[in-house]
């Protein structure tokens, strides 16, 4: 059977969303990386005032409130966005269904099911993952700082010297023989860091959550195969690739899927950047467009 009609729709629909996407997780990153600087700024202005010196524990506790307040304030950055991501998938899973000539009061039924139901369950997996990564790697510049002082001062080292290289931008390791090695980090990095780690966990989140979604809202109109959709340009993996080529697969599939010793899986997968949906089309389903109908339609870049 040809799906021509419908493929091109979804495929025009995907690449809208993607930019939706992009522009979500350049505002989120932004925001998370700008707080992060301020944060770790604050730890610094401290540290230069030379106020700290016999107030060590009273840092430790400082650094601990800041990495709390900036995993919550990032949380609710990103909760602000997931709604908006998961409304984005529906949208798509609704364009999808017509491939299964599901009619519209039934699809009506199940954007309404989906807010109400499986949506609460979405959401609340992202949120409990955020609230895990967020500190690990958003404000790990700060843990990392706690860690040396905490580590520095059980073992009677000398705490201003951890605190001048971090404030001197220094990666500072503290060697097997209680000897510290500072190791210069070009300031540079210092303000780029934070906003490249927060884009890091907001776009891996984001991709979860739509490929979630969009696989929960397939199934719920009775999709057991599933098509990956990526974005065919020099950035796609070859994983990815190898994924956008299959023909329709149930998730056991996907999931167990090895092609040379390389594992193939669900999106998102395992790679930087994943752009892969995973959408749910017939079992009949193959390719019938050209690759020039998917150019156009903008599937290629
Ligand atoms: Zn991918």
């Amino acid at each position: 059977m040809s799906y021509e009609r419908e493929i091109v729709a979804i495929i025009k629909l995907r690449v809208d969303i993607q930019e939706i996407l992009q522009r979500l997780e350049d505002n989120a990153a932004g925001d998370i990386g700008e707080l992060a600087d301020a944060l770790i700024e604050r730890v610094r202005a401290l540290v230069r005032s030379g106020a700290i010196k016999g107030r060590e524990v009273e840092l430790l506790h400082l650094i601990d409130s800041l990495v709390f307040q900036g995993s919550e304030a990032s949380t609710q950055i990103l909760i602000r966005n997931v709604d908006a991501v998961l409304d984005l998938s529906v949208r798509l899973g609704v364009t999808a269904a017509s491939l299964f000539k599901v009619p519209p009061d039934r699809i009506a039924t199940l954007v309404r099911n989906f807010d109400s139901t499986f949506r609460i369950d979405l959401r609340t997996e992202g949120y409990t993952r955020w609230l895990e990564m967020m500190p690990e790697t958003t404000l790990k510049p700060l843990s990392d700082f706690r860690r040396l002082m905490a580590d520095g001062m059980a073992r009677g080292l000398p705490t201003n010297k951890i605190a001048e290289a971090f404030v001197n931008g220094a990666d500072l390791e503290i060697r097997e023989d209680g000897s510290t090695v500072i190791t210069d980090l070009p300031p540079i990095r210092q303000k780029i860091d934070p906003y490249l780690r927060a884009r890091r966990v907001v776009r891996t989140e984001y991709a979860r959550i739509d490929n979630t979604a969009s696989i929960a809202f397939s199934e719920s109109y009775g999709a057991t195969h599933f098509r990956n959709f990526g974005t065919g340009d020099e950035r796609q993996s070859l994983e990815c690739q190898i994924a956008s080529k299959s023909e329709p697969r149930t998730l056991a599939s996907w999931a167990s899927w090895v092609v040379d010793g390389l594992e193939i899986g669900i999106a998102p997968r395992h790679v930087a950047n994943c752009r892969c949906l995973m959408i749910g089309v017939p079992p009949d389903y193959r390719d019938t467009i050209s690759v020039d109908q998917i150019r156009k339609a903008g599937g290629i870049e």
